[in-house]
């Protein structure tokens, strides 16, 4: 059975009844999440029913040996994750004989974080304990709960491989939400290409939550990486400090922050520089943090530095400037009306008054003395009224923001979950750490910078939302981004659409062969076992066999090797070795890499960030799988370039798409890191191109093309057109646009154009798995195809710069340094794709 509901519906109860019941009748339960955390959670929760029946335990990584045999033996109600259970528990099963003996129940909790290749593990590890439960007799009911999903019960066979009922319904009693979308401005600053620049989600965030916590309005703000949250908090900190400094109390109305700084007429030109770190420090923490990946992926876990980095090139981004935009925002045309705002009708009253009074001195708002914009305080029951807080103690102010992230101890949580409920922290800046594991009631407001990824996501995040029952606010900030651009641009893609189905490919024989091998070794595989793994279990055991890792006898295959075969899957990683960075003044192990994201961030001469501390890289041993970095703190970033080559193995599918044809199949990607550029952070002024000598890296996966023939693109060509710009802009837009139709992020896929390609003699336009195997991704595309490839084009027309910018064709991972572009030519070559004529 899997339960698909919202947040808040009461979905732990869902399971804890038939769970906490299968225990006080003498069953066992194995309770698994993505996190400890969440684990941890849970187990407060099960404490507090004081059932002494129930002897429940958390079993991870942080587990003390002399309590793990105590576990084992007589705990009834294990609470886990997947990878203790690959790694610790389905291998050493027979000493959880009395355990699974009993097993009534397996709980899957948090569930829709099992997505892509991380899902695909999970879905074999899921695959194992269902054997090893067979050799123990026993049948338990899986129950999965999971936020709202498409098909969440498809979507839950293929992560059991059983058949499941679905419970969709949520009656839980809700208020409404007002949802915003809400648009930075341009600046007047200039990034790749000369192309105009928005002013950052996380600028924008940080304004608003000042804002909002000045008009006493409890708010959350989801920031992707942890030291974005921190600036978030940090920069909204200051700006209540200078209200504090600059408004000594008078018994008038507070304004909103950017007034008291846009009074200050210096602003403008000295302190300018002052703005420029500070939006700098913002930009690097967004942009040049490894770690700065959506966080809709199950978090906590050991999180490497990034999954592979397709080939659309290096995984830290160009470090694009930003001005602050209070004060100095600059004149803003008319783009700036409807899309900066709420999206039309979205917005109630008090929303668009908040929207109105940050406009500062842009064109739209209000004069700083004008009152009307500031509402009185009103409707007490009304959550969302421009309420003005008690302002008898400024001093305060700043500490009514926190900053939120994951691996606080419990007990510092409970500290700051009280904090929010009886409002001595008014706003909180977090990662979605949040999102999984820390019960935070009584918000009015949620805030959101940068699109989270999934509509379930934004559903789950903007649910936080609405004390009470009552009413509440979400914005979603857009971020410089062809996806989020689209996406403040039309709502219809937002509202009344369903969520996402999510997306995994367990038979993917890079993940399945590890999970046979590692089934062998726990018990040896028979023929009756071969269904519960998938169609492809025959072909991927005789190569497991070929390549000596699997022995074949007649009584079924064994594994037969000294070493441990669960070692083969790394199953949150990207696969392959990993590279340990390594402080060499102190030999302090900063972290690791996986090899393939090693060649574009820990490269020799790359500014590596670690945990919001810049360091540069000395060397990078391949063959010591070590890269050593000292601390520094340069004036510049630097970004890899590579070259890739693309050959298709196998075409599997095909079908003509316009005057062209779609096709979906197996490539080979080689890519090699050439050189990096060191581009200065302030100027984004070129310091030079370093080449550098690394191996060639090849990847076997799955992807999406389409060709276009001479017949549909000579008469483009003759027009004027530079096809090979316009198909690279088309690539670039089309991997932006991907995850809205299958549930990855930009950095799980990868791109290549070409206008002749070898192997089809014709213009095409190739996105690939950037994951061993593939991971369901391209596939998808392929599904969605005509949905996909129309929204692109949307993307890129409705875009109101002229030549092409972040938020439309340019690529914060283009390895050729977005050269060459053409935006009008990528309309033509979709219209040709999505026209028969
Ligand atoms: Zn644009
Ligand atoms: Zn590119």
């Amino acid at each position: 059975m899997i339960v698909s509901t919202g947040t808040a519906s009461g979905k732990s109860l869902a399971y804890l009844t038939p769970a906490v019941a299968s225990c006080l009748d003498g069953g066992t339960v194995l309770y698994l999440t993505p996190t400890k955390a969440l684990a941890a959670d849970q187990l407060r929760g099960l404490r507090e029913l004081h059932l002494t029946q129930v002897r429940a335990a958390t079993y991870d990584g942080d587990t003390p040996f002399e309590e793990r045999t105590w576990i084992r033996r007589h705990a009834n109600y294990v609470l886990t994750n997947p990878d203790m259970l690959h790694r610790s528990i389905l291998p050493r099963h027979a000493s959880w004989m009395s355990f699974f003996r009993r097993l009534r129940m397996v709980v899957v909790d948090e569930c829709h974080g099992y997505r892509g290749v991380f899902g695909s593990h999970v879905a074999q590890i899921l695959r194992r304990l269902r054997r090893v439960c067979v050799r123990y007799g026993s049948t338990p009911t899986f129950l999965l709960a999971s936020a709202t999903a498409s098909e969440p019960g498809a979507f839950a066979m293929r992560l059991t491989g059983l058949e499941m009922d679905e419970v969709t319904v949520d009656a839980s009693p809700k208020g409404s939400t007002t949802i915003a979308l809400w648009e930075p401005p341009l600046t007047e600053l200039r990034g790749e290409g000369g192309a105009p620049v928005r002013r950052t989600a996380t600028a924008e965030a940080a304004d608003l939550l000042a804002d909002l916590v000045l008009a006493d309005v409890r708010t959350l703000a989801f920031v992707r990486s942890r030291r974005g949250a921190e600036t978030v908090a940090l920069t909204a900190r200051a700006k209540l400090a200078d209200v504090a400094f600059s408004m000594p109390y008078t018994g008038t109305p507070l304004p909103a922050t950017h007034r008291p700084e846009a009074a200050k007429p210096t602003t403008t030109s000295p302190p300018q520089a002052t703005h420029w770190s500070s939006d700098m420090a913002l930009n690097n923490a967004i942009d040049n943090d490894p770690n700065n990946r959506p966080d809709h992926a199950p978090v906590n876990g050991p999180h490497h530095g990034s999954s592979h980095s397709p080939s659309e090139g290096p995984s830290s981004s160009p470090a694009i400037g930003s001005a602050e935009g209070t004060a100095d925002r600059p004149a803003q045309g008319p783009a700036q009306g409807p899309a900066d705002g709420p999206a039309d009708g979205s917005a109630d009253g008090s929303a668009k008054g908040l929207a109105d009074g940050r406009r500062g001195s842009a064109p739209t708002g209000a004069p700083e003395s004008d009152p009307a914009h500031i509402p009185s305080r009103n409707a007490p029951d009304n959550p969302l009224s421009w309420a003005l807080p008690d302002i008898s103690d400024l001093s305060n102010l700043p500490d009514k923001i926190a900053a939120y992230r994951a691996g606080y101890l419990a007990e510092d949580r409970r500290v700051l979950e009280k904090a929010l409920r009886d409002g001595t922290i008014m706003g909180l800046a977090t990662t979605n750490a949040l999102e999984l594991g820390v019960d935070v009631s009584g918000l009015d407001a949620v805030l959101i910078a940068g699109w989270p990824g999934t509509r379930a996501s934004l559903w789950q995040q903007a649910g936080r939302a609405g004390r009470d029952g009552q009413d509440a606010l979400a914005v979603l900030i857009a971020r410089d981004d062809p996806l989020d651009t689209y996406l403040v641009h039309h709502p219809q893609a937002l509202f009344g659409q369903p969520v996402e189905a999510i997306v995994l490919d367990p038979d993917n024989p890079y993940v399945l062969g590890p999970h046979l091998c590692a089934a062998a070794a726990e018990i040896p595989l028979t023929e009756a076992d071969l269904p519960i793994f998938g169609p492809t279990t025959t072909d991927v055991l005789d190569d497991l066999v070929n390549q000596g890792m699997l022995r074949a006898r007649p009584t079924g295959w064994f594994w037969t090797r000294r070493e441990r075969p669960t070692d083969l899957a790394d199953i949150r990683g990207g696969g392959g070795s990993l590279i340990h960075v390594v402080e060499s003044t102190t030999g302090r192990l900063l972290g690791s890499v996986d090899e393939p994201s090693a060649h574009t961030t820990v490269h020799t001469g790359a500014v590596y960030i670690h945990q919001g501390e810049t360091f540069l890289v000395e060397a990078l041993d391949l063959d010591a799988d070590v890269a050593l970095v000292t601390a520094a703190n340069p004036d510049y970033s630097t970004f890899a370039r590579d070259i890739t080559d693309i050959s298709i193995l196998s075409t599997q599918r095909s079908h003509p798409l316009g005057q062209g044809t779609l096709h979906f199949g197996e490539v080979e990607v080689t890519r090699q890191v050439v050189s990096y550029l060191k581009r200065r952070f302030q100027s984004g002024e070129m310091l030079g191109d370093e080449p550098l000598d690394l191996p060639p890296r090849t990847l076997r996966t799955r992807a999406v093309w389409w060709t276009l023939p001479a017949s549909a693109v000579t008469p483009l060509a003759e027009a004027g057109i530079d096809l090979g710009g316009a198909a690279h802009a088309a690539e670039h837009a089309s991997i932006g646009l991907l995850p809205l139709f299958a549930t990855c992020d930009r950095w799980d896929i990868g791109g290549v154009s070409t206008e002749l390609h070898a192997d089809t003699g014709l213009l095409t336009v190739f996105v690939y798995d950037g994951h061993e195997g593939g991971a369901g991704f391209a596939e998808r595309g392929y599904a969605r195809a005509n949905d996909w490839l129309t929204a692109t084009r949307e993307a890129i027309t409705s875009c109101e710069c002229d030549r092409g910018c972040p938020s439309c064709i340019q690529s914060p991972k283009c390895g050729n340094g977005n050269e060459p572009l053409d935006k009008r030519g990528a309309v033509r070559l979709l219209n040709t794709l999505l026209t028969t004529a």
